[in-house]
């Protein structure tokens, strides 16, 4: 079986659409947390396994030798993400299986949001377990599902300042994803992912500009000043400020991954930032 953690969640509900085009949805298994969340999937043919990262013997028995797995990483920021991925590698070590994906993050991102993503790695090549990195670089959709507050005070706000991003779209590192899972010769592999185009937040707001008819423009703040705002939205303080640390990165051009791995492994470019824009203002 091909088998996908966290499957109800965004990148994994791409994973799971891209995955039903290429094999038959029998062969498919999605880890959940919550049944009634992945109904559609199940009406699709996908077998569900209820699972919880939180809780070890949910996952006993839960894989077979000779499943491919996908650990699509937790979302816990700020929380215990490396105990978590390694209840997951750990039942697929014990149980055989011939290759488990993890979800990680650029190797050259050294922002404290990237150290459980490095923990993560750890174990899973002290594992022994087959393994494939899919170091995934940011995705557009951090920005552009988030165009509320922007449009509202007519500013993108950030402390990177031209720093550049090469993202991409959640649906491309998927396709990444499916690549693996189906395809031979992954076995042992680091990708590092990441979008065709790099871009700057001021060039983000320019674009913005462009397809709104409305003067948007960039303010660069502290990284201080952007946990503030983050804390003020809403978000736990110590998460704004492991949030808010990226844009340091960022400013160092920490998440610009060159190469184009990732339109290779998807045999077509990345889908442009102005794709998920426009996206993104419809709504
Ligand atoms: P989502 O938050 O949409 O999905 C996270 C998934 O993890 C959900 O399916 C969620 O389950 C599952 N999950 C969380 N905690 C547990 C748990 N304790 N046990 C089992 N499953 C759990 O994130 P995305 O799909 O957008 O991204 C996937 C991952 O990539 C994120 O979790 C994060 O690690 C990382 N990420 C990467 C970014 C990037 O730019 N590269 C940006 C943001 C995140 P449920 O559906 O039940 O909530």
């Amino acid at each position: 079986s091909i088998v996908v953690t966290g499957a109800t969640g965004s990148l994994g509900r791409h994973v799971i659409t891209q995955l039903l085009e290429q094999v038959p949805a029998e062969q498919v298994t999605a880890v959940v947390r919550d049944a009634a969340k992945a109904a559609d999937l199940a009406a699709r043919g996908v077998r569900l396994a209820v699972a919880d990262y939180d809780r070890p013997q949910t996952f006993d028995g839960l894989f077979a030798a000779g499943d491919k797995v996908l650990l699509i990483s937790g979302n816990a920021v700020g929380g215990d993400r490396v105990d978590q991925h390694r209840v997951v590698i750990e039942a697929a070590a014990k149980a055989g299986v011939a290759l488990l994906a993890y979800t990680s993050a650029p190797g050259s991102l050294t922002a404290a949001l990237a150290d459980d993503h490095r923990a993560t790695e750890q174990v899973l090549l002290a594992s022994g377990l087959p393994y494939v990195l899919l170091r995934n670089g940011w995705y557009h959709e951090n920005y552009t599902e988030h165009l509320a507050p922007v449009l509202a005070h007519g500013a993108v706000v950030g402390a990177a300042g031209e720093g550049r991003i090469s993202s991409a779209a959640r649906a491309d590192y998927a396709a990444a994803a499916v690549a693996v899972l189906t395809g031979e010769g992954h076995q042992g592999r680091t990708y590092e992912l990441g979008g065709d185009q790099a871009w700057s937040l001021p060039e983000y707001a320019a674009e913005l500009s462009r397809q709104t008819g409305r003067e948007i423009g960039y303010r660069n703040v502290t990284v201080a000043e952007l946990a503030a705002v983050l804390a003020g939205a809403g978000l736990p303080e110590h998460v704004a400020a492991i949030l808010a640390g990226v844009d340091a990165s960022v400013q160092q051009g920490e998440l610009v991954v060159a190469g184009g791995e990732l339109a290779r492994l998807i045999g077509r470019p990345t889908t442009p930032l102005a794709d998920a824009v426009a996206a993104g203002l419809k709504g």
